[in-house]
């Protein structure tokens, strides 16, 4: 049951920044999820569905999941490739000194809220750095 615990931590989450901002009501939360996080979009989607059900801020509010590709840097020869397709060892020059660059997030990058424009979250600094970083 990892993803209701995902979820779980996403409600909190989402609550805390609702009490922060005066929020009533939820319409919408954008989850960056990482391709390798190990997390079933569908799956999550069903516990989401069951989870805001029971919560007065959340109830009917929509998940929208933002996959995210798994990229690895080789610290070698200082290059990236797709880590679903060649795992641990770099394509290009054989190397296992690597390490995932992205793609194991699960971000909440937006909250959307009835009638209002969404609103960025702290988290979008690190969605930014991650952009950075697969730049090299
Ligand atoms: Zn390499």
């Amino acid at each position: 049951m990892h993803e209701l615990g995902i979820v779980f931590h996403m409600i909190r989450t989402v609550e805390g920044v609702a009490t922060d901002r005066d929020i009533a009501r939820v319409s919408a939360v954008t989850l960056e999820l990482g391709e390798v996080s190990g997390i079933i979009p569908s799956y999550l989607e069903s516990c989401w569905r069951w989870a805001c059900d029971r919560s007065e801020l959340m109830r009917g509010a929509d998940l929208v999941v933002e996959e995210v590709p798994a990229i690895t840097y080789c610290e070698d020869c200082e290059r990236t490739y797709p880590t679903v397709e060649h795992g641990r060892t770099c394509p290009y020059c054989g190397s296992g000194r690597t390490v995932l660059a992205q793609g194991d997030e699960t971000i909440i990058k937006e909250i959307a809220v009835p009638d209002e424009r969404p609103g960025g979250l702290a988290g979008s600094s690190e969605v930014a750095d991650s952009d950075s970083a697969i730049r090299v």
